[in-house]
């Protein structure tokens, strides 16, 4: 799960990305709102946190920007400004959250473990193509009924070729789903991950076509 923490503060937000790091997601930041707004089209983030209070927009601005674009995607909203207003304007404008700084960070997390159960719940919990089968919620692939042992990458990447089976995902938007900006990857990566992936699936299930990227034939 890719999500975009949009919030000034830097140490909060370092926190905030160390604790959902640990948690397994994967945590894009920005402290500023335009270049979020910018950001919900091109990193394509499964969910978003959003601080109202921002530097140079303000945060319910940002919401409503998002909004536009995407309506369906989950924002979580922070608030310094504890007022009932804020939360109402905030829920108005589409949040589908809120938190009241200060927050604990297991709070945070529980709201997003919400968030992530309603998009796997909503975007195909159990998924078989084939012989494999990729369970989402237990977080489990079986081929022919076997569970094979993944990587949390291995397993990531799997799921976002089945999930757009039938479509080439390119490796340059592999490695943004797979990585956080500013995250130190090697210029094989994506190779590395499907050649280990290929090692445990059926041949041919994972198909390059080549100078672009990789694909899975829909069931
Ligand atoms: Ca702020």
């Amino acid at each position: 799960m890719q999500v975009l923490l949009i919030e000034d503060d830097p140490s909060l937000a370092e926190g905030l990305k160390k604790s959902l790091d640990r948690e397994g997601f994967t945590v894009n930041h920005l402290a500023r709102g335009k270049p979020a707004i910018h950001a919900v089209s091109t990193a394509a983030p499964d969910m978003v946190v959003l601080d109202l209070g921002l530097p140079d927009i303000d945060g319910q601005e940002v919401l409503k920007a998002i909004r536009k674009k995407d309506a369906e995607l989950p924002v979580l909203i922070l608030t310094a400004r504890a007022s009932l207003e804020d939360k109402v304007t905030g829920l108005d404008n589409g949040a589908d959250d809120y938190l009241a700084k200060p927050f604990e960070t297991d709070e945070l997390l529980a709201r997003l473990r919400v968030f992530e159960r309603r998009l796997s719940s909503f975007k195909h919990a159990g998924m078989a193509i084939g012989p494999v089968m990729l369970d989402s919620k237990a977080q489990v692939v079986t081929v022919d009924g076997h569970a094979i042992d993944l990587s949390r990458r291995e397993f990531m990447l799997l799921k976002i070729l089945m999930e757009n089976a039938g479509r080439v995902q390119t490796r340059d938007s592999l490695e943004s789903k797979l990585y956080s900006w500013g995250e130190e990857i090697a210029s094989n990566a994506i190779e590395v991950h499907i050649h280990h992936l290929r090692k445990k699936l059926p041949e041919q299930f994972i198909r390059t076509v080549r100078g672009v990227g990789y694909s899975i034939k829909p069931a």
